[in-house]
């Protein structure tokens, strides 16, 4: 039958095109379902410097583009329409997409990536590239002797305000809640680096600058002993000058301020895009559950990359995941 395909690969990032290359090069005829958006988050991004084999760097979307005529070269099929639902009960898997096709797989792969938890705050969208960021290896190096701020509390943001340090001037680690989530390890790193400054119990409320970032609106509430910003692990209170900032109105419950900056670097977490598996078993915050290398609860259904990983959540790790699962799927299909 000609929609039968031996694997369907659902995205079109990193993963979903690593795996279609090693599964068209097996000989397995493969399907992409690679979205009305194509590319994942590096067709978000603009030079990309970690990837390996390319010494200068290059465009995220050219590395896509690279990475679709690969896969395509190798006889994989791409389709630039969205997954709508899936039924995994029996083999073929029964694949349906937003023009109403439906395809059938012998095996299928998950990877539809996951995209960056925004703000959400005025000015923010509009300077994606222009100042706001979400990955600090990939953008650091374009804000070298700058002030930037980090936004956020976990693990992540610790990390992006040490890579931070090693481009900016002054790194200030801003955080809603009046304690962090991050391990202790990265905390205690975070403190004890003289580079970096934490404002805690802050919001940020709005992004400013016409054509790229040149500040933040805070908003700070004052709870228990007061407004904190730690230096070494001690707790102080501050006034907004002190940290170069300025007041702009203050009450008992809440201080509101602004800040002059160069970046914003927002690390508050992934949204995995894994809300349209049904039946596809997923952790508390919708990551897809790995049972041994790349299998999900389902044996014939596989999955790759950051719909799955809130670890690394790199294009390289992602690709290497797409490797991984399209290699599982070949011996699956050899075992049936
Ligand atoms: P987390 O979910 O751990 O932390 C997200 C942080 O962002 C929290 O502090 C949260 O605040 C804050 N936040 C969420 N939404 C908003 C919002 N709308 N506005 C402001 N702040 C917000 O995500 P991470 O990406 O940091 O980490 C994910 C996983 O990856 C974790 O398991 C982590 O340990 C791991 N990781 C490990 C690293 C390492 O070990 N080197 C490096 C990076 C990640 P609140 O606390 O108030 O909810």
């Amino acid at each position: 039958m000609e929609n039968v395909y031996d694997v369907i690969i659902i995205g079109s990032g990193p993963a979903g095109l690593t795996a279609a290359i090693y599964t068209q090069r097996a000989n397995l005829k493969t399907l992409i379902v690679g979205g009305r958006k194509w590319g994942g988050q590096l067709q978000l991004t603009t030079l990309v410097e970690n990837f390996p084999g390319f010494p200068e760097g290059i465009q995220g979307p050219d590395l896509m583009m690279n990475m679709r005529k690969q896969a395509e070269h190798h006889g994989a099929t791409i389709l630039d329409v969205d997954f709508v639902s899936g039924d995994y009960s029996s083999t073929p898997i029964k694949v349906k997409t937003d023009d109403d096709k439906e395809y059938q797989g012998k095996a299928v792969i998950i990877a539809t990536g996951a995209d960056t938890k925004w703000l959400g705050v005025p000015g923010e969208q509009e300077k994606i590239g222009r100042g706001v960021s979400s990955c600090a290896p990939c953008d650091g190096a374009f804000f070298r002797n700058k002030n930037v701020i980090v936004a956020g509390g976990g693990d992540s943001a610790m990390e992006e305000a040490l890579v931070m340090t090693k481009y900016a001037t002054e790194v200030t680690l801003i955080h809603r809640g009046p304690q962090f989530r991050a391990s202790e390890i990265m905390q205690k790193r975070v403190r004890e680096n003289p580079k970096i400054k934490i404002v805690m119990n802050t919001e940020i409320k709005e992004v400013l600058g016409e054509f790229k970032v040149e500040g933040v609106k805070l908003q700070t509430a004052v709870r228990g002993s007061g407004l904190a910003v730690w230096k070494d692990n001690k707790d102080n209170n501050f006034s907004p000058e002190e940290i170069g900032g300025q007041k702009l109105t203050a009450n008992g419950q809440e201080l509101n301020w602004q800040l002059p900056i160069d970046g914003i670097f927002v690390a508050i977490g992934h949204i995995p895009n894994s809300a349209v598996f049904e039946g596809i078993e997923k952790d508390e915050k919708g990551f897809i559950k790995v049972f041994e290398h790349t299998k999900t609860n389902i044996p014939h259904v596989y999955v790759a990359g950051d719909v799955h990983d809130n670890e690394y959540k790199q294009g390289i790790t992602a690709a290497g995941f797409g490797c991984m699962a399209a290699l599982e799927v070949e011996k699956y299909l050899m075992d049936q």
